[in-house]
């Protein structure tokens, strides 16, 4: 079996501890390969690393350092098929997903690399004669990357793409159910000339390496995506550290009584049991017009039925495997709340034991306050909660901590406007499912869900200081604020 290694300060190396872990293919259980389960000393040696090599990245003026990672964009087209196929073999989604997370870091370092030309500040103007202001961009520094599973090539590329254009350097830490797409994405940065130390990948567990991240007086930033739990760890460790949280979702799609019913139901389906449920941005609730609630659960219901689940490498299968036991684990705990709670209509039971399998399911008569209307599940679980008016799905809308991403399906332009100032989320599609955001615009939630933008034009703010200079060429001291 393959052993991989850390990347430290431009070379392969084993951790200092000796101890590596596994990681499983969730469709059959197979071993992926063996990776370092790193220690803090490890960390140290790609903290030092990170460190040496700040000064000489963040001094490359960025179109440089923009061609560097169009370069990443490139290779990354070049093996998109091979690298689409190992996400579905180490996470799990269906192939033509694999091949979109893949896609998404694609786009996401050619539009960093167009940052390059760019990274602005602002110009404006002062309050006295003969002194100009403006604001400039300027690098953190060593910055702690901490991703999930569920995105295993696009989430990092999102984080280590600004970090790199914006001049900082990094220690980057994957899920430890995906360190295998980490691998191939740094060998791919690598290979496209990423200079040594600038980007170092440290593989291992949330105490052993994560929590050191986080902790380390040396890291100036930390760019995490994950659940609302660790965020809330982070948010009490990390100091005084510049942090960025992507946390979890209960995305609600609304139904109002002038909906096209088909449109909805094939976007509800998309977004509740694409990507087996297991997407930040995934639809877990359905808040439909009591009106038109029989048609719409019948149409979800008959066609959640057809969906095949199975090896998302295999032709015709539309819903993967869970990630893992524990996450199987989870989803089979809250059905069997859900069944207390609502009525199962659709689905409730584990798919075939080869993998961590589990059926699309469904729940109508959900009430806005019970636990499978509260609680991220993170699996195919889809709740129907019915309501008489758009003020009612509002509200029901934002009952709970979360608030990523939303949509309404109506036809009338008042419902529109109304959801999008009043749904509380930082995402709000109009009659399209809650999945589908593009690397050009910011991404990221409110409330629980924390308040950070990623990619697009705010993706630069989250990895760079503004800095503000003022040149004064009036030859005498001037004071501000009228000061004689
Ligand atoms: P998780 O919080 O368990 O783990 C995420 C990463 O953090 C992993 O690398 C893990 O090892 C590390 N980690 C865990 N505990 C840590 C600690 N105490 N200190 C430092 N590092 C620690 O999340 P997950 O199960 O991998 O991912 C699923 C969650 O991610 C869901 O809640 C989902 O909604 C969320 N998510 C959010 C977004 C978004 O953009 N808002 C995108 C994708 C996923």
């Amino acid at each position: 079996m393959t052993v991989h290694k850390n990347y430290i300060d431009g070379k392969w190396c084993n951790s200092k501890g000796g101890k590596t872990f596994t990681s499983l293919n969730p469709s059959n259980k197979k071993v992926m390969g063996q990776f370092q389960a790193s220690n803090s000393e490890d960390v140290e040696d790609a903290v030092k690393a990170a460190e040496k090599s700040f000064h000489e990245w963040s001094d490359k003026p960025a179109p440089e350092r923009g061609l560097i990672l169009l370069e990443v964009a490139n290779l990354l087209r070049k093996n998109k098929e091979k690298l689409g196929k190992l996400v579905t073999k180490e996470m799990g989604k269906v192939l033509k997903e694999g091949l979109g997370d893949v896609q998404e870091a694609i786009d996401i370092f050619e539009y960093m690399a167009g940052e390059g030309r760019r990274l602005y500040g602002r110009t404006t103007t002062s309050e006295l004669r003969n002194k100009a202001c403006f604001s400039i961009r300027i690098p953190v520094g060593v910055f702690g990357i901490i991703t999930p599973w569920n995105f295993p090539i696009a989430i990092p590329a999102w984080k280590i793409s600004a970090a790199l254009i914006c001049g900082n350097t990094l220690v980057f830490k994957p899920s430890s159910d995906t360190p295998l797409c980490a691998v191939e994405l740094v060998k791919i940065l690598e290979k496209a000339g990423i200079p040594s130390g600038v980007v170092n990948l440290v593989t291992g567990s949330a105490r052993e390496v994560g929590n050191v991240i986080v902790k380390h007086p040396r890291i100036r930033g930390i760019s995490f995506t994950g659940s609302r739990d660790t965020g809330l760890y982070i948010t009490r460790e990390a100091g005084l550290k510049k942090v960025g949280l992507e946390l979890g979702g209960k995305n609600p799609i609304i139904v109002m009584d002038d909906a096209d019913i088909n449109l909805a139901a094939e976007g509800i389906l998309w977004s509740a049991f694409g990507t087996t449920g297991q997407r930040c941005t995934a639809c877990s609730r359905v808040i439909v017009h009591k009106k038109i609630k029989d048609k719409l659960e019948k149409e979800l219901v008959n066609r959640a039925k057809k969906m095949r689940l199975g090896d998302g490498l295999k032709k015709g299968i539309e819903v993967g495997p869970l990630i893992n036991e524990a996450a199987l684990d989870k989803t089979k705990r809250y059905v069997e709340i859900g069944k207390r709670e609502g009525k199962l209509i659709c689905g409730g039971n584990l798919g075939s034991k080869k993998g961590y399998f589990f059926e699309p399911t469904i729940f109508t008569d959900v009430k806005v306050n019970n636990t499978i209307a509260q609680d991220e599940i993170f699996g195919p679980v889809l709740s129907i909660i019915s309501v008489d008016t758009l003020d009612e799905a509002i509200k029901a809308a934002n009952s709970v901590k979360y608030g990523l991403s939303s949509s309404i399906y109506t036809n009338n332009i008042n419902n529109s406007f109304k959801s999008m100032n009043k749904i509380e989320s930082g995402i709000t599609y109009i009659n399209s499912s809650t999945i589908g955001a593009e690397v050009h615009l910011p991404f990221g939630g409110v409330k629980d869900t924390g308040h950070t933008r990623e990619a697009g034009w705010s993706g630069i703010d989250e990895f760079s200081h503004e800095k503000v200079i003022y040149v004064d060429y009036s030859n005498k001291l001037q004071k501000a604020q009228g000061i004689d």
